[in-house]
């Protein structure tokens, strides 16, 4: 109890927010390079009849899910509204509510598929944050499991949709809850 009472207020603050972060430095170039083809992918993957070519898992009324072909970790979710342009402070009310509800929805088959210990949820807002598509809102869904720090798939190709993107797709679109 005496330890917990140590330092000041905003150094017991800045330890207790720090967190293990993950490790993903095949996000680097993506992140840098993301959105230089001038298409948007979350526009491309919502315009698109096909599920599997842009991993869509869901399609919602005004928001979508589909997977990070980047991703932070395996199972690596995006939940986002089918309008471009669209940012966390500026979401019309039934947008926020559907993004809410998919992210649920998400964490649900995510449980039911991988089994994971804990989820990150969030947005990254600005380059700087971390976002890869500065101009298309989007909710991030991560799974996280004890010393996934250490975790680090090899995507060889990134043209070529790995077997196992795929695969996930499936289980998750399988997996959907049915509401
Ligand atoms: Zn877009």
């Amino acid at each position: 109890m005496r330890a917990m009472l140590q330092g000041s207020p905003e150094r017991r603050a800045s330890s207790l927010l720090r967190v293990k972060r993950l490790w993903a430095p095949w996000r680097l170039e993506y992140v840098q390079h993301a959105d230089e083809g001038g298409e948007c992918i979350f526009c491309r993957a919502a315009a698109l009849p096909e599920d599997e070519p842009e991993l869509v898992v869901h399609r919602g009324e005004l928001a979508f899910v589909l997977l990070n072909k980047f991703p932070y970790a395996s199972g690596h979710l995006m939940v986002a509204p089918y309008r471009h342009g669209s940012a966390f402070d500026d979401l019309e009310d039934a947008e926020a509510l559907e993004v809410q509800r998919l992210s649920v929805a998400a964490i649900e088959a995510l449980r039911a598929i991988f089994a994971p210990e804990g989820f990150n949820v969030g947005w990254n807002i600005g380059r700087v944050a971390g976002a890869g598509i500065v101009d298309h809102g989007h909710l991030h869904v991560v799974p996280r499991w004890n010393g996934d720090t250490n975790f680090m798939p090899v995507l060889a190709d990134i043209k070529v949709i790995p077997e196992h993107l795929l695969e996930t797709r499936r289980k998750l679109a399988d997996a959907w809850p049915k509401r």
